[in-house]
């Protein structure tokens, strides 16, 4: 057992028992005498190591038949520029919902490419929760509409599923990719980087409807392409084939572990422990509306921001890692995803309490 419990945003904690068998297989990988990094990506070893970890993402998440899957670089960053380059389809303008930092982000790059109808906006109450459906206002003209499911930094989630009719849903799941079920065929696309929830950073995984490729614009860069791709099984170039094999290892740790819905049963017990919490205290608080909070990454203050650092300090005297908040919202945030085990969200908790009774 590892001594530390890391509650980083991402790069994130990963299963121990995916990092121990990645180390046994680090000299030799099942008998071929290589590392997996070391491998040709045309060899038949790495081959069938990127059709494994494609089936077992489409076992778990039960993906349709007509959605392809990709595995790209360039984080969902640079998918906020290769949706609407890909998805505009020649339509004038696609819709957003503005839930917090990491929208904004793909507003701004959006709009590089077309109009952006700004559909919801979570502003006037600081991003603390989702805009209910019924406040949207959707053209049905669109292209697409757009959602992040998960604010990572502002630890606000779409604890539903958003209908939107004729017009494709495109979903940012980076930070809540396979925490719970999906039902992949609500989505036109469904994307994230794998660096919080999957594996290592490097591998960023798009889910598409096939309908919707194949109409990028001439001068679409090929790589960005999400046509070219899917023809090319995500190898029009040398994949992040290292962290493909681990995400591989991770779907099968989520195999073994009883598949999504398990691991979502124990992410609501996790994160209730900890909002629990919270909400009991006057001494923490986090702002968020209890309906739209994230069970993925939960932010909160201390009622006095001065004792931040011992908070922090005393922390990580417990081995209680990255606790810090995202330097734009200051206090704490605990992301507490998939591979965290409850007992360090327990550890937490119990830490937590006791600086309040030292402090309080
Ligand atoms: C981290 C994050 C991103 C950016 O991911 P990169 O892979 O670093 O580009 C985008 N959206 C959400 C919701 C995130 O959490």
């Amino acid at each position: 057992m590892r001594q530390i419990f890391n509650f980083s945003a991402g790069p994130a904690v990963l299963p121990e028992e995916v990092l121990q068998q990645a180390a046994a297989e680090m000299l030799d990988w099942r008998g071929s005498g290589q590392s997996v990094m070391e491998m040709s990506h045309r060899g038949k070893e790495y081959m069938g190591i990127h059709a494994q970890a494609e089936a077992d993402l489409r076992e778990l998440m039960g993906i349709p038949s007509n959605y392809k899957v990709l595995f790209l670089q360039g984080g969902a960053t640079m998918q906020f520029a290769a949706i609407p380059m890909n998805l505009l389809r020649g339509k004038a303008s696609a819709d957003y919902v503005h839930t917090g930092e990491w929208s904004k982000k793909a507003i701004k790059e959006a709009k590089l490419f077309g109009k952006v109808n700004i559909a919801a906006s979570a502003e006037d109450r600081n991003f603390t929760y989702v805009p209910a459906r019924s406040t949207w206002k959707l053209d049905p003209q669109a292209a697409y509409v757009h959602v992040c499911m998960n604010e990572t930094i502002g630890g606000v989630e779409f604890n539903w599923e958003p209908e939107t009719g004729e017009v494709p849903l495109v979903a940012d799941v980076s930070s809540t990719f396979l925490s719970r079920p999906v039902d992949v065929s609500k989505y036109g696309l469904i994307y994230g980087g794998a660096q919080k929830n999957i594996g290592p950073a490097g591998l960023t995984i798009v889910i598409v409807r096939e309908d919707l490729i194949g109409h990028a614009p001439s001068g679409t860069p090929t790589m960005l392409d999400f046509k070219q791709q899917a023809d090319n099984d995500s190898m029009l170039n040398t994949p992040p084939t290292y962290s493909i094999y681990i995400a591989g290892l991770v779907f099968q740790w989520l195999k073994r572990q009883g598949g999504i819905a398990a691991i979502e049963k124990r992410n609501i017990e996790k994160s209730s422990l900890l909002y629990d919490y919270l909400d009991a205290t006057g001494f923490y608080a986090n702002p968020v509306d209890k309906a739209d909070r994230s069970r993925m990454n939960v932010p909160f203050t201390l009622k006095d921001a001065a004792l931040d650092d011992d908070f922090l300090a005393g922390a990580k005297a417990r081995n209680l890692l990255q606790l810090k908040g995202h330097r734009s919202v200051g206090g704490m945030r605990a992301s507490i995803y998939n591979a965290m085990p409850i007992e360090g969200v327990r550890a937490l908790v119990d830490y937590m309490r006791d600086f309040e009774k030292q402090r309080g």
